[in-house]
């Protein structure tokens, strides 16, 4: 595969996808900056990602100075073990996911995707 930029050869890598067993496969150029990801198997990631086991739907809240957040449900605070205070990266892999993950508490990561 050529790249439609630069038509440099496009490079196959496997990319693991946070709370998706299967790796989605994208291509990317050794020479400029662009990335596709292949259909298929990008699918089957979002498909997987779906059947997350825990999945609540909650509203977006309106802090003071227009700011704006969410409640995390007692089911959540439970099943991590959230205490106040603690350290929440957040990252944004695509428009439509956001994944919170905790700071590593024990010899496991806590992770929650939503
Ligand atoms: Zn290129």
């Amino acid at each position: 595969m050529k790249c439609p930029n630069c038509s440099a050869n496009l490079k196959r890598v496997e990319v693991k996808v946070q709370g998706a067993s299967i790796k989605a496969i994208s291509y990317q150029c050794q020479n400029c900056d662009y990335f596709e990801f292949e259909p298929v198997s990008s699918k089957k990631v979002i498909e997987e990602l779906r059947e997350t086991p825990l999945k609540i739907k909650q509203k977006i809240i309106k802090l003071s100075k227009n700011r704006l957040g969410m409640y995390f449900s007692n089911h959540v605070t439970r099943s991590l073990d959230l205490r106040k205070g603690e350290d929440l990266y957040v990252s944004v892999p695509d428009k439509n996911h956001i994944i919170l993950e905790l700071e590593v508490k024990t010899h496991s990561q806590k992770r929650a995707n939503i």
